[in-house]
C-alpha cells in the first residue's frame, strides 16, 4: 500500500501570494524608475513620503535606508552624547539597542510586560534609578511595539514628561497599528519603522522611515540623511550619513501601501482564527483594549520543556516556526556589560524560553491555517 503523499509545506510568510495579487503594478513601477533614471531621491521618494504621512496622519515623513538607520538618524538629530543613558527593552531585536551603542551612549535594559511583550512601567522606573546609581544621565526612552502591538503610549508619555525624557517609538514591527484609535506615527518625538521584506509593510530590499510632528527635527533628519548637508551636499553643516531610501524601493512601497489597509484586516482575521483554535491549549497573544496590532508575528507561549518538541512536530508536518527571541539582549555577548533595570529582567528571561511564532501573513488561507491549528493541538495534547 502507498503511504499518503506528505502535505505540501506551508510558508512562514508568503510574499509570493502578495506578488501574485499585485500583478504587474510593481513591475511597472520599477520599470518607470529604471526608465526615468532618478535613482537617488527621485520623485517616488517624495510621493511615498506624502502617502505615508496621509496614511498615519503624521506631519512629516523622512524615508531612509532601513529601520536601523531610522533610529540612528533620530538619535543623531537629538544629539545623543557618549555616556548618555537610554532606556529600552531587552526583549527586542538588537537594532533597538545597537544604535544607542553606536553613539557611545548606554542602553539600560528594561523588562517587558507578560501580556503585551512591551515595556513594563515598573521596570522602566527601576531602570531610571539604576542609571542614576551609576552616575548616568538618562535622556530618553525607546519603546518597541513588539510583534505589531503598540506599547502603552499614554503611560509612557506621562512617565517621560514627568522625568524630562524624550520618547522615540520603534515601530519597526507595528507600522499600521493603532493606539487609542490613533495610527502609530504621531507619538513621542519621532516614530521609526522598517520596510525589511518580512515586516508587515515590506519592500524588495532594505528601507525605513521616520515620522514626526516637529518640522525642525524633520529638516535636521533630511540633512543628516545626506551627509549633514546644508544648502547642498557639498555644504556640510553637521556629521551625517548616507541614509537614503532607493527610488526603486519607494516605487515598490507606493504600490504595496495601496493594499496595506486590506492586508492589515486579513492579518487580523488570521490572528482571530488562531485565537479561537489555540487559546485553550497555549497562551495566545492578547491586544490591550483600545489598540490594534498588525501582527508582525503571531507568537504563542508554551512550557519551556515542550517548545522544542512542538517545533519538531510542526516541522515534520511541513509547518515552519520561529523563535523571536531566543536570547534577550541583556544576555547577548555584545550587550551583557550594559546596565539592567533593578534586580534583573525575569519576564524577558521567561519569554525567551517560552515563545514560539507561527506562520502569519495576509494570505494564509483558512484550510492551511486549520492544518496549523490541528498540528499544534496534536503536538500539545
Ligand atoms: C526589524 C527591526 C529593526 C531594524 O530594521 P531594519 O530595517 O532591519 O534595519 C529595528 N527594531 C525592531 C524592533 C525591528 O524588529
Amino acid at each position: 500500500m502507498n503511504k499518503p503523499a506528505p502535505l505540501p509545506p506551508i510558508p512562514f510568510i508568503d510574499l509570493g501570494a502578495q506578488r501574485r495579487r499585485l500583478g504587474r503594478s510593481v513591475d511597472d513601477a520599477i520599470l518607470r524608475v529604471v526608465d526615468h533614471g532618478a535613482y537617488i531621491l527621485g520623485p517616488e521618494v517624495r510621493q511615498l513620503e506624502a502617502d505615508l504621512a496621509s496614511f498615519c496622519s503624521a506631519e512629516h515623513v523622512v524615508s531612509c535606508g532601513n529601520g536601523t538607520d531610522a533610529l540612528a538618524l533620530v538619535l543623531m538629530a537629538l544629539e545623543v552624547k557618549p555616556g548618555d543613558a537610554i532606556l529600552c527593552p531587552s526583549f527586542t531585536f538588537a537594532a533597538t539597542a545597537e544604535v544607542v551603542a553606536w553613539l557611545g551612549a548606554v542602553p539600560v535594559f528594561v523588562d517587558v510586560d507578560e501580556e503585551t511583550f512591551n515595556l513594563d512601567l515598573r521596570s522602566l522606573a527601576a531602570g531610571l534609578t539604576t542609571a542614576r546609581e551609576r552616575g548616568l544621565r538618562t535622556v530618553g526612552v525607546i519603546p518597541v511595539d513588539l510583534f505589531g502591538q503598540p506599547a502603552d503610549y499614554d503611560a509612557l508619555a506621562a512617565f517621560c514628561e514627568r522625568e524630562g525624557l524624550w520618547m522615540l517609538c520603534d515601530a519597526a514591527q507595528s507600522f499600521g497599528a493603532s493606539y487609542g484609535g490613533r495610527r502609530l506615527g504621531t507619538f513621542g518625538i519621532a516614530t521609526t519603522t522598517s520596510f525589511f521584506p518580512a515586516k508587515p509593510l515590506g519592500c524588495y530590499g532594505d528601507g525605513g522611515a521616520i515620522f514626526t510632528q516637529d518640522a525642525a527635527l524633520a529638516d535636521t533628519l533630511r540633512s543628516l540623511r545626506v551627509h549633514g548637508q546644508g544648502t547642498d551636499k557639498y555644504d556640510n553643516v553637521r556629521i551625517g550619513m548616507n541614509g537614503r531610501l532607493d527610488t526603486i524601493q519607494a516605487a515598490i512601497l507606493i504600490e504595496k501601501l495601496k493594499i496595506f489597509e486590506d492586508e492589515i484586516a486579513r492579518r487580523d482575521a488570521v490572528a482571530s482564527r488562531y485565537e479561537v483554535g489555540l487559546s485553550d491549549v497555549a497562551r495566545t497573544p492578547q491586544v490591550a483594549a483600545g489598540n490594534t496590532s498588525v501582527w508582525a508575528q503571531y507568537t504563542i507561549r508554551v512550557a519551556p520543556e515542550r517548545r522544542d518538541a512542538l517545533a519538531a512536530d510542526l516541522k515534520g508536518a511541513g509547518i515552519p516556526t520561529a523563535i523571536y527571541y531566543p536570547k534577550p539582549l541583556h544576555r547577548q555577548t555584545a550587550y551583557r556589560a550594559y546596565p539592567v533595570a533593578g534586580n534583573g529582567l525575569p519576564v524577558s528571561d521567561a519569554l525567551a524560553a517560552e515563545v514560539i511564532s507561527l506562520p502569519m501573513h495576509p494570505y494564509l488561507e483558512p484550510d492551511l491555517q486549520d492544518r496549523i491549528v490541528d498540528a499544534v493541538r496534536a503536538a500539545l495534547a
